[in-house]
């Protein structure tokens, strides 16, 4: 039984890194998500004069913020629609 209970707390251990840490789930949905030249392909609409940014295809906002995936080291960015809340498309910083 002691055994048990201390092969459950090392799994318990591995998926907390595993899931926490390492956080593949999120690099997948951010790998998943299109660039902003492969956004402005599809919905070409959604262009706007910044080349850096877009319309939400969904509700027309040019109010599209952007964040880092983790944490501010972190060099993926996602960007999203401050009035619908959709995760739009995906960007990576070039100075890290
Ligand atoms: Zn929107």
């Amino acid at each position: 039984m002691q055994f048990l209970i201390g092969l459950g707390c090392f799994v318990a251990v591995l998926a907390f890194y595993y899931y926490v840490l390492y956080s593949p789930k999120q690099h997948d949905d951010w790998d998943k998500l299109p660039t902003l030249s492969e956004y402005l392909d599809k919905y070409p609409e959604c262009k706007i004069s910044d080349d850096e940014n877009a319309k939400c295809y969904s509700c027309g906002s040019d109010k599209v913020i952007f964040q880092p995936l983790t944490s501010h080291s972190d060099p993926r960015y996602k960007h999203i629609c401050l009035s619908c809340s959709k995760i739009l498309f995906k960007t990576k910083s070039i100075t890290s």
